[in-house]
């Protein structure tokens, strides 16, 4: 599998520091896993955020540092601890394969939002504002429109879409930012599934949209 399409290098820092929040860093998990060369990139930032405290010089980074990657380390998607690992989220069977990274993720059934369209909440353990959910658009259909204040994260698990910027597939993560006005189409060949989630506050567009914020905390 090729993958075209990382997170940006801002966004695998703040991954490795554990300042992404926890939606954003759920997609971001999801991607690394897949991705060797995110995986390499991640250990290299946390290496040197080790070598830095090692130091014992707070170079840039706040004195909480070590004790905010722990926690990171604990909350890590996949990888329940402690309290955290006796509460078992509800999960629907969707008919797919999820990544490890969404194992520990409560798993809402496919509603329907459109023609052609469905779309599953996603909870993150410990975390239950964030924003992410699973769509699940049919070939040749356009994603929702929709306007938003912040970055939005959209890893491809299944299929295809394509926009002015190229072609995503499986592996692959899209990352907007609020200037990025971008129009997804899923491609001709199959329905694609992605999960998404949203750093700030999501608008969304048009008739669907507006029949999607009323379910969506978007
Ligand atoms: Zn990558």
């Amino acid at each position: 599998m090729t993958i075209n399409h990382h997170p940006s290098g801002e966004t695998l820092l703040r991954f490795a520091a554990g300042t992404l929040p926890a939606g954003p860093r759920l997609i971001v998990a999801v991607h690394v896993g897949g991705c060797p060369a995110c995986r390499r990139q991640v250990a290299a930032f946390e290496a040197i955020g080790g070598a830095l405290l090692d130091a014992g010089e707070p170079v840039g980074m706040a004195s909480d540092a070590l004790e905010r990657m722990m926690a990171r380390i604990d909350r890590e998607p996949g990888r329940p601890q402690g309290a955290a690992a006796a509460i078992r989220l509800p999960r629907a069977e969707l008919g797919i394969a999820l990544p490890e990274a969404m194992d520990a993720c409560g798993i809402g059934p496919w509603r329907w939002l459109g023609p052609g369209l469905r779309w599953s909440r996603v909870t993150v353990q410990g975390a239950p504002e964030a924003n992410v959910m699973l769509l699940r658009v049919a070939a040749g259909k356009t994603l929702p429109e929709h306007t938003h204040s912040g970055s939005e994260f959209t890893q491809v698990l299944k299929g295809s879409f394509s926009d002015a910027r190229g072609r995503y597939l499986p592996g692959d993560m899209d990352e907007a930012d609020a200037e990025v006005d971008h129009t997804p189409v899923v491609d001709a060949d199959g329905e694609c599934i992605c999960v998404a989630a949203i750093d700030g506050q999501m608008k969304l567009t048009g008739f669907v949209g507006r029949v999607v914020q009323r379910f969506v905390s978007f």
